[in-house]
């Protein structure tokens, strides 16, 4: 377990860092104490955000629709000043669209980011998004790909809350459905994380300052949370670290898609290999997901990247798992194929390129219409916990 990281001294230790968010208040609510504490240190401290955060919005009369992009804008500009953080990058996505973002795109702008800051550290949200926001879930995948795409790989920490924080979250959250897309976070004991910041009185001013002038993204949450509450569910920060070795490395597309034969060969079973590089099929009603009906994600055997959830999969009668739409938009990729004498779709894997199956347009019509009809082999399910 690497060192503690709870005080100012400490923070120093993490460098130059690079955040990188969704909206234009996410780096105020996870990580304003721990920016504000390294830009008094000197580092250098870069935050990215993906999205103007246009589509959020609180108070119709006071921030029309059609400004509240520009609202924002101004509003993280200000906050950043508070924070002390002098550099800022936009990557000009639409809010609440990232998922539907080209992955492999949005990774090599990330990329890009750490070849010209070359930060030390990343902090980000975790693949839960900790609000279970889609955008922050987007973020984290594209952090976590570019990060583990580039040497020296930078230290990669993910935001998480603990239970005693998450409490004095509830009164405020049942008001304003901050966690909208999740019931429990996922939350971890403070000992469990690697920065576990209790934020010192000068530096909790300033993201409280922070708070204040982004009224369009927080001042119901202000009116809702007495100080004390307010104190009590921001006043610290904590961060797990991302380690790719326990936690299943996913490589990123341009590594993915140039990868050696060899590479596949020694990676994937004689099956698996004959049905994602030969372009082969296994034969109907001997893969193991054909009759799988739990719950849970089937991702790409090959790379790792989540394909196809189970709510979409129904049973075609065609002896491979059918999938009547893609867990994401982007995640596959579609090619005219003409082989075996037929005019038909084949569906591959956008990350890694990996031939999957092919889909057809003889699907549930009051669904989508389409049947990815998939190899069982080239799927990976992960039951839902
Ligand atoms: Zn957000
Ligand atoms: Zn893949």
């Amino acid at each position: 377990m690497p060192k503690t990281i709870t005080t100012a001294q400490d923070i120093a230790t993490l460098g130059t860092i690079l955040g990188v968010w969704a909206h234009p208040d996410d780096e105020s609510f996870v990580a304003a104490g721990i920016l504000a504490t390294a830009a008094r240190n000197g580092q250098t401290v870069v935050c990215a955000t993906a999205t103007e955060g246009e589509a959020g919005i609180q108070d119709i009369t006071k921030w029309p629709a059609e400004t509240l992009g520009a609202t924002r804008v101004a509003e993280l500009r200000a906050a950043l000043a508070v924070l002390g953080v002098e550099q800022h990058v936009w990557l000009g996505y639409p809010d609440g669209g990232c998922a539907e973002i080209s992955q492999a795109k949005a990774v090599a702008g990330i990329r890009s980011l750490l070849r010209r800051f070359q930060p030390d550290t990343v902090i980000t949200f975790g693949p839960d998004g900790l609000t279970g926001h889609p955008d922050h879930c987007a973020v984290s995948r594209w952090a976590t790909l570019a990060a583990g795409s580039v040497r020296p790989r930078p230290r990669l920490f993910y935001a998480v809350h603990t239970p005693e924080q998450h409490e004095h979250f509830k009164p405020a959250d049942a008001r304003l459905n901050i966690f909208f897309n999740i019931d429990q976070p996922p939350l971890r004991a403070a000992e469990n994380c690697v920065i576990a910041y209790e934020l010192p009185r000068d530096i909790m001013a300033l993201k409280h300052q922070a708070f204040k002038v982004m009224p369009s993204q927080t001042q119901k949450l202000l009116r809702v949370l007495t100080p004390r509450a307010f104190y009590r569910a921001f006043g610290a920060e904590y961060f797990v670290e991302y380690n790719p070795q326990e936690d299943e490395p996913m490589t990123d597309s341009d590594t993915m898609k140039h990868q050696p034969e060899s590479y596949w060969k020694g990676k994937l079973t004689p099956e698996q290999y004959h049905i994602m590089r030969e372009k082969g099929t296994e034969v109907p009603w001997t893969g193991i997901y054909v009759d799988n009906h739990a719950s849970g994600m089937y991702r790409c055997a090959a790379c790792g990247q989540e394909l196809f959830s189970s709510e979409t999969k129904f049973d075609s009668g065609s002896g491979w798992p059918s999938f009547y739409d893609v867990a994401a938009t982007g995640r596959v990729e579609l090619h005219e194929d003409s082989s075996a004498g037929l005019q038909r779709t084949e569906v591959t894997c956008a990350n890694c390129g990996a031939h999957l199956g092919h889909v057809f347009p003889d699907g549930p019509a009051d669904k989508t219409g389409q049947r990815y009809c998939i190899n069982s082999a080239a799927l990976d399910f992960k039951a839902a916990k």
